[in-house]
């Protein structure tokens, strides 16, 4: 009834042969060091976790006075622990986040700019986002 083109079947797989301009896969190393800081990053993450749950622990054991006359106050220790498991967790997801843009073909590209961000920024800091001049301007 209405047979294609080769017109058509040539500019479709023309089409398929495109990439975005701005993408590029990232680099075997630039994973490497991506899937390795993950690791440690749920390393941390594990082990905040555990002295969150300790220091719960102790609290509901401790009376409601809160004052260890050996040490330093539970509540003290309460917001030390959430604050590093917040910190690991923030570091997970954005590692997480670098690692979904490097399945993607965006890694390395600044998320303001487009421009691509300068190799030896990803290898100190795999998750960024920005370039440098976009970082700097803030
Ligand atoms: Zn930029």
């Amino acid at each position: 009834m209405s047979p294609r083109t080769p017109r058509t079947s040539r500019s479709a797989s023309r089409r398929t042969g495109l990439r975005p301009a701005v993408a590029q896969a990232a680099p075997p190393e630039a994973r490497a060091a991506l899937a390795l800081r993950l690791q440690d990053a749920r390393v941390a993450l594990d082990r905040a976790e555990r002295t969150l749950a300790q220091v719960r622990r102790l609290q509901s054991g401790a009376d409601d006075d809160e004052h260890d006359p050996d040490g330093v106050p539970l509540s003290f220790e309460w917001s030390k622990a959430m604050a590093v498991r917040d910190q690991a967790r923030a570091q997970v997801a954005s590692l997480e986040d670098a690692a979904a843009r490097a399945d993607a073909g965006t890694f390395g590209v600044c998320s303001r700019c487009g421009r691509l961000i300068d190799p030896r920024r990803l290898a100190a800091r795999p998750d960024a986002t920005l370039c440098i001049d976009c970082a700097r301007r803030g």
